[in-house]
């Protein structure tokens, strides 16, 4: 292995050896650690059934994790690390998950049954790795590739088609062949899959190396999950401004985003509404008014429907909402202060990816969104105020200079802050003060006449 595997991982293995249990990291570690990734987790996998697993760390703690299908967690210097017993998995008769699991003793049963072949690899410190299907040799040459038939493989279980493209965008993969024509064969029986599994899937995939190529690779298969991306496929988009059609250009554009999830979903779905908005002049020149608010529309159907967080579909949808608004040096304060320092440069991110996306003579301006984004940093380093937070006064000061607890005490806070901000007054106590008592004055006056 290239990395250090942790004392307890191979303790645990050691414990069941010296039980006479064979024990293997299995999966996803032993892929990684081959690619020069670091494993994010470790797995093992033992010929001990469960409860052979639990009475070889009797004095540590063991959680029944999912002990139906042989997997037991045993806690080693504070450390959860999974233990499943070899598997052999019966029948798969729904698409989703096999009719029953046996336990066996041959780990080369455990590792037939495992998805791709560069996750069929086990590994143990005195053997080394076994390698049954060629997975190193897939991963030298950068291919997914089914273990056994993959027609078969994926009529068994439609996740592992989801799971292929998600690979090939988290590790720049390719797929092979036949495993790609399986795929798009089976596409539609994805729609077993649950939408938390397939979220789970989709969002990796987003969070890959290259998403986009995958979109553009497998758009068939993608838009058997995500339909609401489909009407973009080839809708056109003729104007000085644009050298791509809607498709192309939001995969350019979310070609060039950084990896954050709310960033990359919102360039992906920034010109949904593009196609259910266009009109044509007669010399065929495209337009889309009002695209914007139905992409917002599209895009906040389409991740409740993934069940994805409420506070990343608020965040995807603002973005999506504001990505054509017109931010400059002149109104960058106000939606500094509309939206917040750290969203702020999420939009500044996908802005820069969309610019990039269009024809050249456009695209060139993408250092006005940079120079943009260094003063925004700058204010908000500095003092600036961009929020009542930021305000000389606050309520309480213009409580006790006289004003109720009514509503006319947030407007006049309000009122104050869209002053500083738009450069009508400085952020100075005395002065906003003089303004809020003007105001009180006027406002009694007003309810004295009434
Ligand atoms: P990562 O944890 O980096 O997302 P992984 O390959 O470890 O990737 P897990 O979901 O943790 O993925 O699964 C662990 C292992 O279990 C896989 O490496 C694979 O061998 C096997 N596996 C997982 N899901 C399937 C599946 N749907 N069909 C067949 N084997 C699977
Ligand atoms: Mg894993």
């Amino acid at each position: 292995m290239h990395f250090p595997v942790p004392g307890s991982i191979l303790e645990a293995i050691t414990r069941l050896n010296d039980s006479g249990h064979e024990a293997y990291l299995v999966g996803g570690c032993v892929r990684d650690d081959y690619l020069g990734i670091p494993p994010h987790d470790y797995d093992i996998c033992t010929s001990a059934y469960p409860e052979e697993i639990k009475a070889c760390f009797q004095d540590e703690n063991t959680i029944d994790t999912g002990i139906r299908h042989g997997t037991v967690t045993v806690v080693l210097e504070d450390y959860p690390i999974e233990i499943t017993t070899y598997r052999a998995d019966g029948p798969y008769s729904d698409g989703r998950r096999p009719d029953h699991v046996s336990f066996t003793h041959n780990l080369a049963e455990d590792l037939k049954r495992r998805d791709f072949t560069m996750n069929a690899m086990a590994w143990h410190p005195s053997v080394g790795i076994v390698d049954l299907f060629g997975g190193r040799e897939d991963c030298n040459n950068h291919l997914i590739r089914c273990v056994g038939q993959a027609r078969h493989r994926f009529n068994e279980d439609a996740l592992r088609i989801l799971r292929a493209l998600r690979f090939a965008s988290t590790l720049g993969f390719s797929i092979e062949e036949s495993a790609a024509d399986a795929m798009e064969e089976r596409k539609a029986s994805m729609k077993k899959v649950s939408v938390e599994r397939i979220t789970v899937e989709l969002n990796k995939l987003m969070l890959g190396m290259n998403p986009a190529e995958v979109f553009r690779q497998y758009p068939r298969i993608l838009f058997e999950v995500l339909p609401s991306l489909e009407p973009m496929y080839h809708c056109p988009q003729r104007s000085i401004f644009h050298c791509y059609d809607v498709w192309e250009h939001s995969l350019h554009a979310l070609e060039d985003t950084p990896a954050e999830l709310s960033i990359r979903w919102a360039a992906l779905f920034h010109d949904s509404g593009k196609p259910a908005a266009i009109t044509y002049d007669p010399d065929g020149t495209t337009h889309f008014r009002g695209h914007q608010s139905i992409s917002t529309r599209i895009v906040e159907e389409t991740l409740t429907k993934l069940r994805q967080p409420n506070a990343m579909i608020k965040e995807v949808t603002v973005l999506v909402k504001y990505h054509d608004e017109r931010i400059g040096p002149d109104n960058l304060q106000q939606w500094l202060s509309k939206l917040g320092h750290p969203l702020f440069i999420k939009l500044m991110a996908l802005q820069r990816a969309d610019l990039g996306a269009h024809a050249p003579d456009v695209a060139a301006k993408v250092g006005n969104i940079d120079d943009l984004v260094v003063r925004a940093n700058e204010m908000a380093r500095s003092d600036a105020c961009l929020s009542l937070r930021d305000l000389a006064v606050d309520g309480r000061l213009l409580v006790e200079s006289g004003f109720g607890s009514g509503p006319f005490l947030g407007e006049t806070l309000q009122y104050l802050l869209q002053r500083v901000i738009n450069g009508f007054e400085p952020n100075d106590q005395q002065t906003l003060l003089s303004i809020a008592m003007k105001r009180l004055e006027e406002y009694n006056q007003r309810q004295n006449i009434q």
